[in-house]
């Protein structure tokens, strides 16, 4: 079994269960935080081992480009190239080369696009969308899909969809035929010297892992055995409109995946749109396999949306929001570039319990902002991660306790000071 799926608890439609992984236990709802080029941005991956992350995610556009796949795949697959244990998910690259393309080209076939590095030219097809994935090694990888833009009508969005569910029949036929060839089953990588010292390290990982587990922790590494294989995830397309994600829904369903994403949004909308969507497509995917919500959001927005049904969630705002001094705290926003923090001897969140809070002034942090010091990206970034990681956590206990996961909601709805 490459992916074992368990929902313990409900409260109302909000789940909250257990993923198993080939490398990784995860508690969902899961927040999966962003490490575009096999690196979470500032943040090394020690860090984000004791920040509680038990699932991050790559991106396989910028990983094709740079540093390449067959690198990747010969230091034993992004677990082995960035040293890290537990879980990792990889998009398609559909989404960047719709998102960052001008110069895209779509045809039945897959989608040429250029560069953003160097300006050559590239091409892109569920087949070889599949190769990359299987080269990464990821835990769970995406099928290549069409992210259709907003605003666009009816019967774009259609065929568009359509698309979108031949290209995951595609996907999915490619990655049956090829699944064994993951770097972590054939062993590619084994003799690298950066990949003996992972070995070693995993080791000591795997022990902790034991402790960890008994301890009821998440993210717990589990130990890899050769007859796993990584776990494909069907994207459900379909635009803003309901009825035509109900059929993206059916179509992706009936091809067959264990596990189901929710695609093409976050893409200019109005949020109350978006939520509109996600509800009324989360009615239409089996209840016993993990919802994935793609690119998504606000702190307030994924406690709403693990409330609706949501499983994991992934976004680059958290690291993002960081680098340009907007910190997410348990009172609201908080821009520390401002002046008014200059002489504020408090914890940036008197209610955080992370490594930064605990230690530095928003004096400090205002300082190291302003002077542009890199320190400054990394302490954010870790406060953010670690509000983002926390949430979830207290999303997952509300749920297991039987309450409404409310408590952000209210927080962040009322005027600030
Ligand atoms: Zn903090």
């Amino acid at each position: 079994m490459p992916l074992d799926f368990r929902i313990e608890t409900t409260s109302g439609k909000a789940r909250a269960g257990r993923l198993i992984t080939p490398h990784a236990e995860i508690e969902t709802p899961v927040f999966m935080p962003v490490g575009t080029l096999a690196s979470v941005k500032a943040i090394p991956q020690d860090t984000l081992e004791e920040l509680g992350a038990q699932i991050i995610l790559g991106n396989t556009y910028h990983l094709y480009l740079r540093p390449g796949v067959e690198t990747v795949r010969r230091m034993g697959g992004l677990h082995g190239f960035m040293s890290w244990r537990r879980a990792i998910l990889t998009d398609s690259g559909g989404f960047q080369v719709f998102s960052l393309n001008e110069l895209r080209k779509v045809n039945e076939e897959g989608v040429t696009f250029r560069s953003h590095l160097d300006g050559s030219s590239h091409f892109f097809s569920p087949e070889s969308a599949m190769e990359a994935q299987i080269g990464l090694g990821a835990d769970i990888i995406m099928a290549f899909d069409e992210c259709t833009e907003y605003p666009a009508d009816r019967e774009r969005i259609r065929s568009s969809m359509e698309l979108t569910a031949r290209w995951a029949a595609r996907s999915k036929k490619h990655f049956e035929e090829h699944k064994h060839e993951v770097p972590w089953v054939t062993g590619a990588g084994k003799n690298h010297v950066g990949t003996a010292a992972v070995g070693c390290a995993g080791e000591r990982q795997l022990a902790g892992a034991a402790e960890l587990r008994s301890a009821g922790q998440p993210g717990a590494a589990v130990p890899t055995q050769s007859e796993q294989t990584q776990s494909l995830f069907g994207i459900v397309q379909g635009g803003m409109d309901r009825e035509l994600r109900r059929e993206s829904a059916e179509r992706t369903i009936e091809i067959g995946f264990p596990g189901y994403a929710i695609g093409g949004l976050s893409v200019g909308e109005p949020r109350e749109l978006t939520r509109e969507i996600v509800e009324s497509t989360l009615e239409h995917l089996p209840a016993d396999k993990p919802r994935y919500l793609m690119g998504v959001g606000t702190p307030e927005e994924i406690v709403e949306y693990a409330n609706l049904g949501v499983d994991m969630m992934d976004c680059v705002l958290p690291t993002r929001a960081a680098r340009h001094g907007l910190l997410f705290t348990s009172e609201g926003k908080v821009s520390i570039k401002q002046a008014r923090y200059a002489q504020d001897p408090n914890p940036l969140d008197p209610n955080c319990g992370c490594q930064v809070c605990q230690r530095y002034s928003r004096a400090y942090l205002r300082h190291l902002y302003a002077s542009n010091e890199v320190l400054a990206q990394i302490l954010n970034t870790i406060h953010n991660l670690s509000f983002y990681l926390d949430t979830m956590r207290r999303v997952r206990h509300s749920i297991r306790l039987g309450e409404e996961c409310g408590f952000l909601t209210s927080v962040w709805s009322r005027p600030k000071p």
